[in-house]
């Protein structure tokens, strides 16, 4: 589903990423792992090209995202093209990004109604039902601040569901929420993975990443410094570094 070759990033004289290289294919679970400053929200916002790498490359079902210019002058090369990739990608960062104007229900009906220009009674129908699989078909007619944070979170990925994405993109989606908060949104990604969808997230969880994922990369300074199954990764680890990160991180 994704592709991703060789993406290099920098922040002026920063080098952020440092040739990165991996892919999901359809229905699997990809966990990005690393200490602090790492990369990974970088990596994970070149794949919609929030961030415009310097150079690589990122194909979507086999389609490469067309890119103009070199190193930091490189931009978008058809708004057709991401416009219509970014459509079909789903994405909850770690700050609930829900339209503060708009009931729950309208900031999920939002994109289909908008971008995909569906019909609004099918897209209500779907919104509802979406916002029900969360757990908080009760709030469809709330505000956001009237909502907790997790439940605010979980309505922020029933709007990114509702598009139907071809992949979702999480970027520690449970990190402003206190715990026990966190548990029921990671109780609603779990139930997404065992369905089958298509994920690359972004944890800080080693425990969730283990049992969420199909593969682990852990980055290290902009490179992928590890990457295997849950077992492989969390359990005899042969890189150092890993070691120390997850010794730290438990
Ligand atoms: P965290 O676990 O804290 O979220 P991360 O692994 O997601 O960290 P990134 O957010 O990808 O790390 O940031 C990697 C590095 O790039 C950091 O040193 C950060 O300061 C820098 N950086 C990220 N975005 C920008 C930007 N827009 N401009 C300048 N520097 C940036
Ligand atoms: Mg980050």
């Amino acid at each position: 589903v994704v592709a991703v070759r060789d993406l290099h990033k920098s922040f002026g004289t920063l080098e952020v990423l440092k040739g990165i290289s991996f892919y999901a294919r359809e229905g699997e679970v990809i966990s990005l792992i690393g200490s602090s400053g790492s990369g990974k929200s970088t990596l994970l916002r070149c794949i919609n090209m929030l961030e415009i790498p310097d150079s690589g490359s990122v194909s979507i079902d086999g389609e490469e995202i067309r890119l103009r210019g070199t190193g930091q002058h490189r931009q978008i090369g058809d708004e057709h093209q991401i416009r219509r990739i970014r459509s079909e990608l789903g994405m909850v960062f770690q700050n609930f990004n829900l339209w503060a104007h708009l009931t729950i229900l309208q900031n999920v009906m939002e994109a289909p109604l908008v971008v995909q220009r569906r019909p609004r009674a099918e897209v209500e129908a779907e919104a509802r039902a979406m916002l029900a699989k969360v757990g908080i078909g009760e709030k469809a007619d709330s505000y956001p601040a009237q909502l907790s944070g997790g439940q605010q979170q979980r309505a922020a990925i029933a709007r990114a569901l509702c598009i139907n994405p071809r992949l979702m993109l999480f970027d520690e989606p449970t990190s402003a929420l206190d715990p026990e908060l966190e548990v029921e949104v990671l109780r609603v990604i779990k139930v997404l993975a065992d369905e089958g969808r298509t994920m690359v997230l972004v944890t800080h969880d080693m425990e969730f990443a283990r049992s969420v994922s199909d593969r682990v990369i852990f980055l290290h300074q902009g490179k992928i410094e590890e990457e295997g199954t849950p077992d492989e990764v969390f359990g005899q680890t042969r890189s150092t570094r890993l070691r120390q990160f997850l010794n730290a991180a438990s």
